[in-house]
Formats: C-alpha cells, sequence, structure tokens
C-alpha cells in the first residue's frame, strides 16, 4: 500500500506548547516578520472581505485567501457576552492548503494565535505610525488580547509604561498579575479612561461590545498620539467617536472589508484611507507630521491569518508539534471512493469496534452494503 498523505493536526494545547517552547518573544518576532513579508507581497494576494454571518449576540466568520500556491482561511468567531457560558469572546481555527492538489497541508487552533498575530500586526502598524520613542501606551480593555499587545509592543517598540482601563476592575488585576514579572515593564491601573490616557503616546483600544461605543472622544486626544483601534470590528460595533477619525491619519487593512466592519463605518465612503502595505511598503509616510492624531484602525484580515498559518507550519514542523491526521480520504485508487469506504468499514469491523456504525450506516442509508 502508498503511503497515504497526512494532514498535521495541532489542538489548542499543542500550539501552546509551541509557542512557549520557542519563546513567546521570538513568536511574536517571528510572526511580525511574516505578517510584515506578506504585507509586502500585497498585490499577489487574491483577496476578499470576510464572509460574515451575524446573530444578535455576536458574528461567526469565514476569512479566505490565496497567494496562489497556498491558500488559507480562518474560522472565528466574536460573542462578547461568551464569558457568562465560561468562553472567550473569541475563538478560532484555521487550515492552509496547497493550491496546486488542494490538500490540506495544516489544521490547527488559531485562538491563541489570533492574539498573537494581532499584536504582531498592532505593534508592525504603531512602529511605522507613531512618534519615534513612544513608551508609555493607555490600554483600554484588559481582555484576552491585552497581555499579547502589551508584549508586542514592548518588544518591537520598547513600550516601557502601560497604564491600564477597563470596566472590569478584575480583568485589569488579572493583566498586572500576568505581566508582573516582565523585566523592564510597569502597568499602572487606571481609575478611569481619563487617568489611563495620561501620558500616553500610545493608545490601544481592545473592548468588546457589540454597540457603537464612544470609548474615546474626540476631545480627549491630544496631538502626535497613535491610537491602534482593533475592538471595532463589526458593523453596528465601534471604539471611537467619528468626529476623532475626521482629524486623523487613518490606516486600515483592507479597505473594502474595513468599511463595512471598522470605525470608518462611521464615515461616508469617500473619507480617505491608507492601506497598511503602502505604509510598510514605504511608499507612504506612517504620519506627515509629529503633532498628527494617527489611527490604525484594525479589524484583522486574512492575509494575518495566512502569515500565521504559513508560521506555524513551519514551526511545527521543524519542531515535530501536532500529530497526523487523516482529514481527508484519499483512496489508493484515487476515483474509487465506493471502495475505499468498503474497505475502511471492513479494517473497522476488523478491529471490533465498527458493529454500532455498521448497523447505523446501513439504517441511515436504507441500504444494505456488501
Ligand atoms: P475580551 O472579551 O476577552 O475582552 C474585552 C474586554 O473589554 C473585557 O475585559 C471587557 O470588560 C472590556 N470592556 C468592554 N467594554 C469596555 C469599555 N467601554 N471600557 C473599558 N473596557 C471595556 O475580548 P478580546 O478577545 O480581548 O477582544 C477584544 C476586542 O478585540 C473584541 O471586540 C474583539 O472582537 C476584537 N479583536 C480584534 C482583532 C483584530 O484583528 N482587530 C483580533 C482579535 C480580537
Amino acid at each position: 500500500m502508498k503511503a497515504v498523505p497526512m494532514t498535521r493536526f495541532l489542538d489548542a494545547t499543542d500550539v501552546a506548547m509551541l509557542v512557549r517552547r520557542i519563546g513567546l518573544g521570538t513568536a511574536l518576532q517571528q510572526l511580525a516578520s511574516c505578517v510584515r513579508q506578506d504585507f509586502l507581497r500585497w498585490p499577489r494576494f487574491e483577496k476578499a472581505a470576510r464572509v460574515a454571518s451575524h446573530s444578535p449576540v455576536g458574528v461567526i466568520e469565514l476569512m479566505p485567501v490565496t497567494d496562489g500556491a497556498q491558500y488559507a482561511f480562518k474560522y472565528v468567531n466574536g460573542h462578547p457576552h461568551n464569558a457568562m457560558a465560561a468562553m472567550p469572546t473569541v475563538m478560532a481555527f484555521g487550515v492552509l492548503a496547497e493550491v496546486c492538489t488542494g490538500f490540506p497541508l495544516l489544521l490547527a487552533d488559531l485562538t491563541l494565535l489570533t492574539a498573537l498575530r494581532t499584536a504582531a500586526t498592532s505593534a508592525l502598524a504603531a512602529r511605522a505610525m507613531a512618534v519615534p520613542g513612544a513608551d508609555t501606551m493607555a490600554l483600554i480593555g484588559n481582555g484576552a488580547q491585552a497581555e499579547f499587545q502589551v508584549l508586542a509592543f514592548l518588544q518591537m517598540l520598547g513600550v516601557r509604561h502601560v497604564r491600564a482601563f477597563d470596566v472590569d476592575g478584575g480583568a485589569t488585576a488579572r493583566l498586572r498579575r500576568n505581566l508582573a514579572h516582565v523585566p523592564g515593564l510597569t502597568v499602572t491601573a487606571a481609575t478611569s479612561i481619563d487617568d489611563a490616557l495620561q501620558g500616553a503616546q500610545l493608545i490601544t483600544t481592545a473592548t468588546a461590545d457589540k454597540t457603537r461605543a464612544t470609548v474615546l472622544r474626540d476631545g480627549q486626544i491630544g496631538a502626535g498620539v497613535h491610537i491602534n483601534a482593533l475592538g471595532g470590528d463589526c458593523p453596528g460595533k465601534t471604539e471611537l467617536d467619528a468626529a476623532l477619525l475626521r482629524r486623523a491619519r487613518v490606516v486600515v487593512e483592507y479597505e473594502p472589508q474595513t468599511r463595512i466592519e471598522g470605525e470608518i463605518q462611521q464615515l461616508p465612503p469617500a473619507f480617505p484611507v491608507i492601506e497598511l502595505w503602502r505604509i510598510l511598503a514605504q511608499e507612504q509616510p506612517g504620519r506627515l507630521d509629529a503633532a498628527d492624531v494617527t489611527v490604525f484602525d484594525s479589524v484583522g484580515f486574512a492575509l494575518e491569518d495566512y502569515a500565521a498559518l504559513r508560521w506555524l507550519h513551519a514551526a511545527a514542523c521543524e519542531h515535530h508539534a501536532g500529530r497526523h491526521v487523516e482529514l481527508v480520504a484519499i483512496p489508493e485508487a484515487p476515483a474509487d471512493l465506493y471502495g475505499w469506504m468498503l474497505q475502511a468499514e471492513q479494517g473497522e469491523a476488523e478491529g471490533g469496534q465498527a458493529q454500532g456504525l455498521l448497523a447505523a450506516g446501513k439504517a441511515g442509508l436504507g441500504m444494505a452494503v456488501a
């Protein structure tokens, strides 16, 4: 029998163990490098806004992209009230496939990697847009994304001071506990958003609420500040005052998607924005003046997940992480799917496990299988 191609599978624990083995700092750096490389190849990708299915309590989205050699998609949800069901707001998994055959090379949890790739992309944007030397960040919303944002900004921009605020004081306390031993970093619990903004040249908003919130008002923001806004990522879900956006230099990932989902959904379609790849490619400056207010209106784009999946695949192969699974049927005679099914059934029966399945199959199909 010839060897059957197998898909590498990493569950959530496999991904966490791999990231810890590589080291979170190294993983963030490597991921940022993959994200940057792929943004610099922007014209080569076939891109589409993600397909979203909305419900009153959240959203489920599919995010596809391909560069013609590999194809990737991510399944991701956003349910701001999931904590009440003891589940995260955001959960994700993804697939990386080869375009030449369509074979899925990798199936993996992407919940952790979504946080990592979002943080890496935020830091890449901030590095190109913030005033040089910015070392103090206000962090509004201290949930699952928060620690990763802080660590990426520490590592890639040298942010040393974080002023954290959350409507849930327990979230800020957890953030401070989790980051208490990071050398050279101080995380201060702020008493309000205004308090968090004191002395901050960088502001990250990472709140979750399926509503048109105004987490930051225009009058609160002084000259020269860079805002990394990642919580407004759905129609009807925003964080920033429209007046603030109007006076800012706004950078987005993929304009057609951000017009629907980002902060700029509040503004007319002609409002000028710049796509991130142009800033990273230095086609356009991140800021024109030290006094500019800059905004990275981040919603998360499929290209970032493609970069995360290709990083994960390479790292998993190198470290022998995860396991191989027969995710898709590959009969020895490719067109003989029926014969393959009978063989598989025989194998199960020989293993003494198939009787129930066989009976269920016969009953369900309403036919006998020879
Ligand atoms: P989370 O639910 O774990 O954390 C959200 C936190 O925001 C909670 O602690 C909550 O108490 C706090 N919060 C809610 N409203 C607030 C307010 N008005 N002021 C201060 N704090 C407030 O969610 P998460 O996984 O950390 O994600 C945060 C947001 O980022 C979500 O909206 C999510 O959809 C979005 N997100 C965006 C990207 C992207 O690529 N742009 C990626 C991942 C997540």
